[in-house]
């Protein structure tokens, strides 16, 4: 049985990058939706006991298990990664996600050129999807376009056949923007850099 995570924030408090509208429906209806399908689903099920990682590792795929479990992973990563809106210069970012500032530094020569190939790939995902920041084993870092569910998780044990674990995600499902953006995406994409706690991203690549 999953619940429905609280998130770390008041529902207002990411305004105006994101309204206190859209997470009422984004976390409270479409997050809420996945955690009560998949809890139907899952009951009776050799899933029923494994944690959300476990199913999202072995549900078969595509398929309503993972898509759920899938979902409810993303979004969770995805809630849990924001703060009230600042302007962060690179010093604080360095110095909130020393070693992730320092990654993207060796591979994309400046955290501008980093944001601009993220906000590129979430920008020109066909359809619903993700976009996200993962590392390998080795410590480098990849940016990945996933559609529907999908994830580094599972992508990097089906076709990668490694760990890939995943650091920072934008949501790119249109119910994640609408009602603040409309079809303007990538003003929508450019915005959440302003909510980002490099803090929650430094520890997930250092956990
Ligand atoms: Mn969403």
């Amino acid at each position: 049985m999953f619940n429905l995570i609280v998130l770390p924030y008041a529902q207002e408090s990411l305004e105006p990058v994101i309204s206190a509208n859209t997470i009422s429906f984004h976390h409270g209806k479409h997050l809420q939706g996945y955690v009560d399908n998949l809890n139907k689903l899952i009951q009776g099920t050799e899933f029923e006991n494994k944690s959300m990682e476990e199913i999202v590792l072995s549900a078969p795929n595509p398929g309503p298990i993972f898509n759920n479990a899938g979902q409810i992973l993303n979004h969770n990563l995805y809630f849990e990664q924001f703060q009230a809106p600042s302007t962060q210069t690179y010093e604080q970012i360095k110095a909130a996600a020393p070693t992730l500032a320092k990654h993207i530094e060796t591979q994309w020569g400046s955290i501008e050129a980093f944001k601009k190939e993220f906000e590129t790939k979430g920008a020109t995902l066909f359809g619903s999807g993700w976009v996200w920041l993962s590392a390998k084993e080795d410590g480098t870092l990849i940016i990945i376009q996933e559609p529907g569910a999908n994830n580094p998780l599972r992508t990097g044990k089906d076709q990668f056949n490694a760990t890939l674990k995943p650091v920072l995600t934008f949501d790119v499902w249109e119910h994640a923007y609408y009602l603040d953006y409309q079809n303007r995406r990538p003003a929508h994409l450019s915005a959440l850099w302003n909510i980002l706690n490099w803090k929650v991203l430094e520890s997930r690549l250092n956990n």
